[in-house]
């Protein structure tokens, strides 16, 4: 009940008519309550104060004359008669001195002096005290004769001969009010509960019907329209239910509506659906054919590339040895051409490899320290000892700024490979004029530097409408039958993506009438080491160089390093300019054509500078050089530098002036290799092709290298149980045993753990050199193999005493933990490999999504994706991803994505520094992969 009144306050209309209703009762009960209460009090007082001073009168009266008379026995009667009435406490009689003369019952003892008055009342918690004075009348016996007379006497001027003191209590009145109130209360309770029941009663009949209608619009919205129907309401609303059945026939009439809609749209759906389904099952076999496909694209490329290198491995192996036997003229035209040829075939196989490779998203970056000056003139270098013909003589000049760092970190293969390409077309598409190659900074930051390089000829040009071409798979501008230029059309596709893959962008503007200029981009990393800078010569020269773009190269350079110079335009000014300054000239810096006219004039002026002067000459020639027709005028002049000069081979030959000529210097030795080491070695080399174990054998037997033979993984195998060797040559695609399993088994072997194995490869793709040295391998060597490269590699291994744990250790050690992988696992290596590959395997698709993210400025999702990767790999030994993760995720929440760059860079290098090394990490043997390795 009294919940339900709680439950009534009023927030509910319900509640509300309650209050309504139930409120005016309990206000007029409240105020009934009150009134009969302070009525019924009042009265029951006052009848006490008319009893008590009755009683009180009564004793004055009568205790006058037994005063008077000082009748003892007269009072005690009186105040036995007062005391007879049950609620006198106690009744007291004084004298005029108020001195008590009787008393009767228990009275209280006295506080004050009584009041001249006739009758004073006092109240007290319990009792009211009344006191009378008692008068005396003049004759008490006439009082009634002269009562007349005493009307008019006052009772001031009547004598007081005493005093009575009553006590009356007023317990019996409190009882009575007690009683009475509790009477009220019990009538009041009772009153509103039975208005309480009357009223809940009342609302609950009036909110019927509103409920009622109500609870049919809520059946309406939950759409039980029969259960609404069959609803009946008081006839009074029948209006109401009139509208609700009508509009419960609408809503029905429209839900079915609806529902045959729906009905036909989720058909719709399901049919789309199935047909989704079907074409992303047909998707999904076309991308697994797609995927295969690539798998077997790769495969065969690897294959081919293996199938390709190996007959060729032995075609220039055997041409190169021949070239060194053959002396007939004719015959060694015909040798060399075979070399070129293969040489070529090779290049193109490169080419097609590169393509394949950057198509399968397969071109993995390396990063190593490289001199890019150093690189980039041995660039022109090369190109130029290959391409630069008698009829073809360019000036190849080399800019590079005098501000640019010398040294950077980034994959110098790659770079070398963009900067052959570019100059290389340069110099095939231009037949005068000159080919110049400017490197400056474009921009550079604390970690990086983006360098711009321009590669500048004269050449043919590029008809405009044919430049946007030029970037496409396997297009060249002259497409015609009788085009000049060889070539695949694949070089600049490849340059262009090995820039992008360093960040650059290319672009080419050109003019048939002036040439072409490639200009590109490239972030690389700044290096620790320093430019070697060169302390200044104080020098002066004379020089006759007779093109003016490598005069004027050449000038800008000599002026850095203080050589002060004349400059001849041809050899009669240098003999004038000698006659005068013979005494200042420290050197004569001639620049000689390939012409034998030119070569002559050369030496006669050599000669007669050093016989009357004293003074060195350095010649600069430009392949293909006619010097080697003269082997006197090499002994003649103190340095001979081949053009392109580089800035350090011309310093050296001008700070080492040799007045004493190089021909006449005692010959020093070539730097040769160990041969005593290499006497001493055994060397068992394995292939399953005969033609290339002949040729190891023809390379290295003549060296003193004992060369054992094994035809098989098997027999390779046999032969090490039987006899150690030093070191092992292995072939990698043999039939039945591949070169990786053999070596596998030849680890277990005792005395080969730590033998060097080195791998002969065909294959090509980073990802098998990474299997090849994940194998237990050392080191590969890709064919075709270069016989000096061989025996390089073998006298670097036969004194290397590093062991292959030691090289994998070092590589893996900022890389992966794997005592912390296997610690958290309690040691369980299955599970630690697991978690590992879990992980790894998610990298490259989550290494996309950052580069998405990041492009997109998506900070929430970037956190989200680097969070999710800094939590996996706390925990599978990976620290070099959780510390960068750790970096990348705090710089996010603080900075989000300002000056990011940077931070999301070193984490993308940490990933893939993990997935390049991943196969080289030691995982102990398990059951499992003990089964499956064997
Ligand atoms: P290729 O192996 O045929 O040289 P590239 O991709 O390197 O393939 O070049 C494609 C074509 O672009 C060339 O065949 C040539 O027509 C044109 N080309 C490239 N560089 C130059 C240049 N410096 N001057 C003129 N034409 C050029």
């Amino acid at each position: 009940m009294i919940k339900r009144i709680f439950t009534l306050i009023p927030t509910t209309l319900s509640s509300r008519l309650f209050w309504a209703l139930f409120l005016p009762s309990l206000s007029i009960s409240i105020i009934a309550c009150f009134l009969l209460l302070s009525s019924r009090f009042s009265d029951l007082e006052k009848s006490l104060y008319e009893h008590a001073t009755n009683i009180t009168k009564q004793v004055v009266t009568t205790s006058e004359y037994a005063i008077v008379f000082s009748d003892q026995d007269m009072m005690n009667r009186i105040l036995q008669n007062a005391l007879e009435n049950h609620d006198i406490n106690s009744v007291q009689i004084f004298n005029s001195e108020q001195e008590i003369i009787a008393e009767l019952g228990k009275a209280a003892p006295l506080t004050n002096n009584f009041l001249k008055s006739d009758i004073n009342i006092a109240e007290f918690s319990d009792y009211l005290a009344l006191t009378s004075a008692i008068h005396y009348a003049s004759n008490i016996f006439d009082s009634t004769l002269n009562a007349k007379n005493n009307v008019f006497i006052s009772s001031n001027h009547r004598n007081v001969i005493g005093w009575v003191r009553v006590e009356v209590s007023t317990s019996e009145t409190q009882i009575k009010k007690y009683q009475y109130a509790s009477l009220v209360t019990f009538i009041f309770i009772l009153f509103n509960i039975l208005t309480i029941l009357g009223v809940l009663h009342l609302s609950k009949i009036l909110m019927q019907p509103v409920n009622k209608v109500s609870l049919a619009l809520n059946k309406l919205a939950k759409g039980q329209f029969s259960t609404v129907k069959l609803m009946s309401f008081p006839p009074e609303y029948a209006a109401i239910q009139k509208d609700i059945f009508d509009l419960t026939e609408r809503l029905e009439h429209h839900n079915e509506k609806l529902l045959l809609g729906i009905e036909q749209s989720t058909e719709d759906i399901r049919r789309s659906m199935d047909s989704m389904e079907e074409k992303s099952a047909q998707l999904y076999i076309a991308n697994r054919e797609a995927m295969e496909s690539n798998r077997l694209k790769s495969q065969f490329l690897a294959n081919i590339s293996h199938e390709v290198r190996t007959p060729l491995n032995a075609i220039l192996g055997y041409t190169k040895t021949l070239q060194k036997d053959i002396t007939n003229k004719q015959q060694r035209l015909y040798v060399d051409t075979i070399e070129q040829s293969t040489n070529n075939l090779l290049a193109i196989i490169g080419d097609i490899l590169d393509f394949s490779k950057i198509e399968a998203g397969k071109l993995n970056l390396e990063s190593n320290n490289f001199n890019l000056k150093s690189l980039i003139d041995d660039v022109y270098q090369t190109l130029s000892i290959n391409l630069l013909s008698k009829d073809k003589q360019i000036d190849l000049v080399p800019e590079f700024g005098k501000e640019t760092p010398e040294w950077f970190v980034g994959d110098s293969i790659r770079v070398r490979q963009i900067l052959t390409n570019l100059i290389g077309n340069a110099i095939k598409f231009t037949h005068q004029g000159s080919v110049r190659t400017k490197v400056s900074i474009a921009s550079q930051d604390k970690k990086k530097i983006t360098l711009s390089f321009h590669v500048i000829d004269t050449g043919i040009g590029i008809p405009e409408h044919k430049i946007n071409r030029l970037f496409k798979p396997f297009s060249q501008v002259d497409t015609s039958t009788t085009r000049q230029f060889g070539g695949t059309g694949l070089g600049l596709v490849i340059t262009k993506k090995l820039v992008e893959q360093m960040h650059g962008k290319i672009e080419v503007s050109s003019d048939p009438t002036i040439g072409s200029t490639f200009r590109f981009t490239l972030d690389l990393k700044q290096s620790n080491k320093l430019n070697n800078d060169k302390a200044p010569l104080n020098r002066h020269i004379i020089l006759l160089e007779p093109s003016t773009t490598y005069k004027s190269y050449m000038h800008r350079y000599l002026n850095e390093i203080k050589v002060s110079c004349t400059s001849c335009f041809d050899l009669e000014q240098v003999i004038s300019v000698l006659s005068k300054e013979q005494r200042t000239t420290d050197a004569i810096l001639l620049s000689v054509t390939p012409d034998e006219q030119s070569v002559l004039e050369a030496k006669e002026l050599i000669l007669y500078a050093g016989q009357q002067f004293n003074i060195p000459c350095i010649l600069m020639i430009q392949p293909p050089g006619q010097i080697a027709n003269y082997p006197d005028l090499k002994g003649l002049c103190s340095d001979i530098l081949l053009k392109p000069i580089s800035h350090d081979r011309l310093y050296n030959a001008l700070s080492n002036l040799n007045h004493t000529p190089i021909g006449l210097q005692p010959q020093q030795p070539p730097k040769s290799l160990d041969t005593e080491k290499l006497t001493r070695l055994k060397i068992l080399a394995v292939d399953d092709m005969p033609i290339n174990l002949q040729l190891l054998s023809h390379w290295l037997q003549p060296n003193g290298i004992e060369t054992s033979l094994a035809y098989s993984g098997q027999q390779a195998i046999e032969m090490a149980s039987i006899e150690q060797f030093d070191m092992i040559l292995m072939d990698i695609q043999m039939p039945e045993m591949d070169g990786m399993e053999t070596t596998n088994e030849l680890r277990l072997l005792e005395g080969y753990e730590n033998t060097p194995i080195i791998a002969l490869t065909a294959h090509a793709l980073g990802s098998e050199q990474q299997q090849i040295l994940a194998s237990g391998m050392n080191a590969y060597l890709t064919k075709p193999i270069d016989e000096e490269i061989l025996l390089n590699t073998i006298d670097n291994w036969c004194s290397n005493t590093e062991t292959l744990q030691d090289q994998i250790d070092a590589k893996l050690i900022n890389i992966f933990d794997l005592e912390k992988a296997l610690d958290i696992v309690d040691g369980k290596t299955d599970i630690a490999k697991e978690m590992f590959d879990m992980l790894a395997d998610s990298l490259d698709a989550e290494k996309k999504l950052i580069q998405h993210h990041l492009a997109h400025q998506d900070t929430e999702k970037l956190i989200e994706v680097v969070h999710r990767i800094h939590g996996a790999s706390k925990y599978t030994g990976t620290i070099n991803i959780a510390r960068h993760a750790g970096f990348l995720e705090t710089h996010l929440k603080e900075l989000e994505l300002e000056g990011v760059e940077g931070v999301a860079e070193d984490f993308i290098e940490a990933i893939e520094d993990l997935l390049n090394h991943r196969q080289l990490i030691p995982w102990p043997q398990t059951l499992d992969s003990s089964t499956t390795n064997a």
